[in-house]
C-alpha cells in the first residue's frame, strides 16, 4: 500500500502516521523528521534545511525531492510506504508522480486530515517533541508520564523552533498558498479521502482505518 498523509501543520499527521505504519507494516517517510534527524546529526543537509524550517518556510523543492528520491530508490525496497509531509507543492507532487512511474507504481490513497485554524494553533503551540527519538506529546492532550521526559526513550522534551507562535502563522499562510492546492490535485485524480481531524486520537484513527479497509 502507498499512502499520503496530508493536512495543515499540527493537524495530527505524524501522530496518526506512526500508528498506521505499525498496524499496516508500511515504511514511514516523513520529510520533516528526515530534516530534523539530519539536523540532530549536524549534517550539512540538516543545518541548511533548519535555516528555512526555523522561520516556518519550506525547504526548496530541489533538496526535498532529492531526499525523497534517494529514500525511495536507494534500497529499492520501499514497496509499501506512507509519506507524511511530502509533497507540499504541486511541483513536488509532479516529481512524486514521475518517481512512481519509474517504479511502475501508483498511490492508493491520500488521507486529508481536516482541522480548523483554531485547533491547529492549540495543537502546534502545545506540542512537545523528544530531542532524541522525535516522539511527540501535547501539554494538554497527550502529556508525558513525567514532565518534560519522553515516555519511550527518556529523552528531554523540547518545543520545536517552528512551533513557536511567530513561525506558526507563517507556516499556516504558506500551507494555504502552496500546499492546499494539492487537495484539488488529488481530488481530481480520485485519490482523496477526508477525515475529521478534530476527533480524539482514537476517533481520527478509526476514520482512517475505515478508509483503508475500504481500499482492500
Ligand atoms: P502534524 O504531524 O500534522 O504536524 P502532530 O501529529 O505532531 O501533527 O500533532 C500536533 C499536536 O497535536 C501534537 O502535540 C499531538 O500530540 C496533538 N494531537 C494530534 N492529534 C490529536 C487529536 N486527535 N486530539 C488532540 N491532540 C492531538
Ligand atoms: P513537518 O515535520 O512535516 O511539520 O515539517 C517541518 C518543516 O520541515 C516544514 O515546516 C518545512 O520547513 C520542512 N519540510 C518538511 N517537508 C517539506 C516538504 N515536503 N517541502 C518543503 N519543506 C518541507
Amino acid at each position: 500500500m502507498k499512502l499520503l498523509m496530508m493536512g495543515p501543520p499540527g493537524a495530527g499527521k505524524g501522530t496518526q502516521a506512526k500508528k498506521i505504519v505499525g498496524d499496516y507494516h508500511l515504511s514511514n517517510i516523513s520529510t520533516g523528521e528526515m530534516f530534523r534527524d539530519s539536523y540532530r546529526k549536524k549534517e550539512s543537509l540538516g543545518l541548511l534545511a533548519m535555516e528555512f524550517i526555523r522561520d516556518g518556510h519550506l525547504v526548496s523543492d530541489e533538496i526535498t525531492i532529492e531526499i525523497v528520491r534517494r529514500r525511495l530508490f536507494e534500497s529499492n525496497k520501499e514497496k509499501n510506504f506512507l509519506l507524511d509531509g511530502f509533497p507540499r507543492t504541486i511541483f513536488q507532487a509532479e516529481a512524486l508522480a514521475d518517481m512512481l512511474d519509474v517504479m511502475q507504481s501508483s498511490l492508493d490513497a491520500v488521507i486529508q486530515i481536516v482541522v480548523s485554524d483554531d485547533v491547529i494553533l492549540t495543537r502546534m503551540v502545545g506540542r512537545r517533541s523528544c530531542s532524541i527519538c522525535g516522539a511527540t506529546y501535547h501539554l494538554d492532550f497527550k502529556p508525558p508520564k513525567v514532565e518534560n521526559v519522553c515516555d519511550s526513550c527518556g529523552g528531554v522534551l523540547y518545543q520545536r523552533e517552528d512551533d513557536k507562535r511567530e513561525s506558526v502563522k507563517n507556516r499556516l499562510d504558506i500551507y494555504k498558498i502552496k500546499t492546499q492546492p494539492l487537495i484539488e490535485y488529488y481530488k481530481s485524480r480520485g485519490l482523496l479521502y477526508e477525515v475529521d481531524g478534530e476527533k480524539s486520537f482514537e476517533g481520527v484513527y478509526q476514520e482512517i482505518k475505515a478508509v483503508l479497509e475500504g481500499l482492500a
